[in-house]
């Protein structure tokens, strides 16, 4: 994702990225300026102050969106939730959350902050508007960005989820409720169906003949949707695992292979058999190394009569260690930082136990499938 990112630098420590799907833009709203909107409002001026002035403005536009992420920005800050970066992209910007807001207010402030600075944008534009009406070229790029923010605002604060709209009725969902998991379920479905309506208008107005508008609300439609069932799924992950221990999902008694035997020989006697999937290779009782399906599978069948488990292991020394008390998510985002699809579970210098990507998966699809 970082490489498809342009770096702008950093305010307040957050990094501020330009998408460069952004350029696209960014030549359409220049190109529809210089070509339609200014030459209607300005006749008779030449090609070139056309172009610079709607490249002026579209970059003006630009610093408006950048302006209403940074209202989340600040005021997520404030409110203690660490900002990982801005995006500026197609529909807009993202302002990227390390966590979740830790209580409805703080959700609430955190979301309304963006529409507020884009109609606070809105008002000052409509005076400078109002003011310099007799200013040579300012009164159309102002007018124009006073609409734009006021849309802005009005498009973000549709109630459903990720738009900001959908965080403020989640925010108020989780007050009534005292329920975070419920309240972002209820939000991504009123998403679901906000995205339903833009993709259905869509649809209809391209039928009617006004294709490209059509389908740029079918594209918002779309891209709303994506977003609107990932936060459900997200947020169906997160409660499966609050409140869960590594302990309660790590692998224990595991079994032991002695170092020297091949491959041929574990698979046939003991993992055919299903007796066992994961075993702990050592030598005279002194734990050397893992060996799981995947480190067996990572050497050619040919191989396994020459093979010992010693060299198809995964030392023990290279694993990540993490410990049975610790909570099951944080335990995960350390695995998949480190890229580890295991890790080794240590109690006061001993391995206790195992925990897999896959078996922390599968517990995940057990209590989502039980609702607990
Ligand atoms: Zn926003």
């Amino acid at each position: 994702m970082m490489g498809s990112n342009f770096y702008l630098g950093r305010i307040w420590g957050v990094p501020i990225k330009l998408s460069f799907s952004w350029f696209l833009i960014f030549t359409l709203i220049t190109w529809s300026l210089a070509s339609g909107y200014l030459p209607k409002t300005y006749p008779m001026l030449n090609p070139l102050t056309y172009w610079l002035l709607g490249a002026a403005t579209a970059v003006a536009f630009a610093g408006s969106v950048l302006l209403h992420e940074l209202g989340h920005v600040y005021l997520a800050l404030r409110n203690g939730v660490p900002v990982r970066g801005v995006t500026l992209f197609l529909f807009g910007g993202v302002a990227e959350l390390e966590k979740e807001p830790g209580s409805p207010a703080a959700e609430f402030r955190i979301a309304i902050a963006g529409p507020a600075v884009s109609l606070l944008l809105a008002a000052s534009f409509a005076a400078i508007w109002i003011l310099g009406r007799n200013v040579p070229l300012l009164a159309a790029p102002t007018e124009y960005l006073m609409r734009i923010n006021f849309l802005l605002a009005l498009f973000n604060l549709i109630p459903g989820f990720p738009l900001d709209g959908g965080r403020v009725l989640r925010a108020a969902v989780w007050k009534y409720t005292r329920s975070y998991y419920r309240a972002t379920r209820i939000a991504s479905s009123s998403g679901q169906l906000v995205s339903l309506a833009f993709f259905g208008v869509g649809i209809f107005m391209m039928i009617q003949g006004n294709f490209f508008n059509g389908l740029w609300l079918a594209f918002i439609g779309w891209f709303l949707q994506n977003a609107a069932s990932n936060a459900s799924m997200q947020a169906n992950v997160q409660q499966a695992l609050t409140g869960s221990l590594v302990q309660d999902v790590m692998r224990r008694n595991l079994e032991q292979v002695h170092s020297l035997i091949s491959l041929d020989e574990l698979v046939n006697d003991r993992v055919l058999p299903g007796r066992s999937e994961v075993f702990i290779v050592s030598d005279f009782g002194t734990p050397q190394g893992i060996l799981t399906i995947n480190e067996i599978t990572a050497i050619p069948q040919r191989k396994w009569p020459f093979t010992t488990t010693r060299q198809a292991m995964l030392p023990i020394d290279r694993m990540l260690p993490i410990t049975p008390e610790m909570d099951l998510l944080s335990a995960l985002r350390k695995m998949e930082s480190a890229h580890a699809a295991q890790a080794k579970v240590i109690n006061q210098n001993e391995i206790v136990g195992l925990l897999s990507v896959e078996d922390a998966m599968r517990y995940i699809r057990r209590r989502t499938r039980l609702g607990i």
